[in-house]
């Protein structure tokens, strides 16, 4: 089973709880929005409808003033007629000439001047004996109104008042009548004055109000809707439908119901049956006790209405555009901190893992300081032995050096005994010529201990350092120059400028000088003579780094001889003549090389002998 990463599981928790969260948060935040959409919408609501009420009211005012008007302008007008002599003369005897005719003309003169429908005067049974009407098609004279209640409320109270439609016009008035006192004080009478109140309708209409003004009984008798009129807020008793039926207060309305559920609360909102714009409405209604009526003013909400949607719309935009702004703005935090966690993970891993590298880095530099430690060790433990081998080399031609120097030591010896009787015996010359040959032999001893001690001496590793072959051949040629001129020896030299060897550059010239020398030794009687020099690279693989340098010094003189081969290296051997060569020449320099790490070889070439130098490479 997989292990998850440390840095994994911080990130895990939050990626669960946001794939459990946007459903809840997106169904609360748009349970919040439609609250805030809601209650947006009720105060706009409201406010409309709280400027609609006011504005209701104050034109209520207004309406209420203009009714009152036209119902008060008219008002004593029945009181004033009732005190006419000839009116009253009329009551006396209807019956006298021209008495009917006179009250005739004066009621049509009245009635035309204040602009009231029609006045007219009753007997004591209701018949009418004048009117301001007489001389139209549907004149009031002669008519008997004795049922209707304006009549007999005049009859029983001296005076009355009545809105209803008139039987005879079956236009609807406000009917106002006086009781009248006949001349004389022989009978009485009734005189009516019937206003006509479409005209406030028409008003109303045209400003597009909705207005209704309803009686005691709730019945609407005045509307700016025709449809409205003569019709009750609410259904009646029958026994009050029978008694205005009988009156004929409405002519033949059918008295049917205006709303289901009775006269509206004042600032309640009602809904108006029409046929045109009219819709629901606030209703504010004012009572006018003296008449007995409730005048109602309806104004409609719509526009208030409309008013609030669009708020509320308004609103909704802009609840969703913060919404939006919101949800974007924890999207970028989200994303944020999303980011940083990452970052913080990956910091993480990065100090893990440079912490784990530097350990690593430690662990390597301990093993490097191991490593160098047991390298010094191994060193100093291959310098003892370079040096206890050059010892034992030392030892082993120690037995050769006992040879060379005893015979030398041997040979003074009897030089001094025979130098002593010869100065005795006075032979001078002979004692001069010993004393040269004595010379000469301390002169080889000296020599020989000088080679031993420049070899002796210990020197290590340290000494080494790059040496260019070209350079160590030209100085090793340079301190032979006066010897191969005069000799007349051809140089060929084929070094590479960057062939360079690791080593000590005096004991390399040395070795060097030591191979050129025995090469001149040997073309001695050669007549033409030619030293040559030629190096080349060894590497492991081809195209791989230089491991060493082969450098070859070839003569043309006359070779070793095969049976000389096994022992030219050995200390002493020569076949040179004394005086001329120790034998020491390449022992040293064999044993200087191999110190040096390379190997001294020697072989015949196809004219002369061939000395073969091998030495690791200084980039090796
Ligand atoms: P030395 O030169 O004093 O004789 P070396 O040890 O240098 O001592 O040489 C030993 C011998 O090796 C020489 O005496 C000679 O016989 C032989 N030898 C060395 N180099 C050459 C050479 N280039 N050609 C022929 N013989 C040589």
């Amino acid at each position: 089973m997989s292990q998850a990463h440390p840095a994994d599981l911080p990130a895990a928790a939050p990626r669960r709880a946001r794939l459990a969260g946007p459903g809840i948060r997106r169904w609360v935040w748009a349970a919040a929005i439609l609250a805030v959409i809601l209650a947006v919408f009720l105060l706009a609501l409201r406010t409309g409808n709280d400027q609609v009420r006011h504005a209701a009211r104050q034109r209520l005012v207004i309406v209420e003033a203009v009714l009152r008007a036209a119902v008060d302008r008219s008002r004593s007008l029945p009181s004033v007629l009732a005190l006419d002599m000839q009116v009253q003369s009329l009551l006396a005897d209807p019956s006298a000439p021209g008495a009917v005719a006179a009250v005739n003309a004066k009621f049509e003169a009245i009635a035309r001047a204040s602009g009231v429908a029609a006045i007219y005067l009753m007997d004591a049974r209701g018949l009418t004996l004048s009117a301001s009407n007489w001389n139209q098609p549907l004149s009031f004279v002669g008519s008997s109104y004795a049922y209707r209640p304006y009549f007999l409320d005049a009859v029983a109270t001296g005076a009355s008042r009545y809105f209803g439609i008139g039987s005879t016009t079956q236009q609807p008035g406000l009917f106002i009548g006086k009781a009248v006192a006949a001349q004389g004080g022989e009978g009485s009478g009734v005189v009516v004055v019937k206003v006509d109140m479409e005209g406030l309708e028409g008003e109303w209409r045209r400003a597009g109000e909705q207005i209704l003004v309803s009686d005691a009984a709730g019945i609407v008798f005045l509307a700016s809707e025709p449809g409205w009129k003569y019709r009750p807020f609410r259904p009646l008793a029958a026994a009050e439908t029978d008694r205005i039926r009988a009156a004929r207060q409405y002519g033949d309305s059918d008295l049917r119901p205006l709303l289901a559920e009775g006269p509206p609360a004042p600032g309640g909102s009602i809904r108006l049956p029409s046929a045109g714009r009219a819709g629901r409405g606030l209703v504010e209604p004012v009572a006018m006790p003296d008449l007995g009526w409730t005048l109602w003013y309806v104004a409609p909400t719509g526009a208030s209405l409309r008013q609030a949607v669009l708020v509320a719309a308004a609103t909704g935009v802009a609840c969703l555009a913060l919404a939006f702004a919101l949800a974007a703005a924890s999207q970028k935090r989200r994303r944020l901190r999303a980011e940083h966690s990452m970052r913080l993970a990956l910091e993480r891993r990065v100090a893990e893992r440079t912490h784990d590298l530097s350990e690593a880095n430690a662990r390597l530099r301990a093993e490097i300081a191991e490593r160098e430690r047991a390298t010094a060790a191994l060193r100093a433990t291959q310098d003892e032995l370079i040096h206890a081998g050059r010892l034992a080399a030392l030892g082993q031609i120690s037995t050769a050096i006992n040879h060379e120097i005893n015979q030398p030591l041997a040979a003074l010896r009897t030089f001094l005994a025979s130098t002593a009787l010869l100065l005795e015996r006075g032979d001078q010359a002979t004692v001069r010529r010993n004393l040269q040959r004595m010379t000469e032999v301390t002169q080889r001893i000296a020599e020989i201990i000088r080679h031993l001690k420049d070899f002796a001496r210990k020197t290590g590793p340290e000494h080494r350092e790059p040496v260019r072959l070209a350079a160590a051949a030209d100085a090793a040629l340079d301190l032979l120059r006066v010897r191969l001129r005069a000799e007349g020896v051809t140089v060929e030299c084929r070094i590479p400028p960057d062939a360079r060897v690791r080593a000590e550059p005096v004991r390399l010239e040395q070795v060097l000088l030591n191979l050129m020398v025995n090469a001149l030794d040997a073309m001695r009687d050669v007549p033409e003579r030619r030293l040559d020099l030629c190096a080349t690279r060894e590497a492991d693989s081809r195209g791989g780094p230089i491991r060493s340098w082969r450098l070859a010094v070839a003569d043309c003189g006359s070779g070793i001889p095969p049976e000389h081969m096994a022992q030219i290296f050995d200390p002493f051997f020569t076949t040179k003549s004394a005086g001329e060569g120790l034998g020491l020449g390449l022992s040293l320099s064999s044993l200087i090389v191999r110190d040096l790490g390379g190997s001294l070889t020697a072989e015949n070439g196809t004219r002369g002998a061939v000395l073969t130098l091998v030495l690791p490479a200084a980039e090796a």
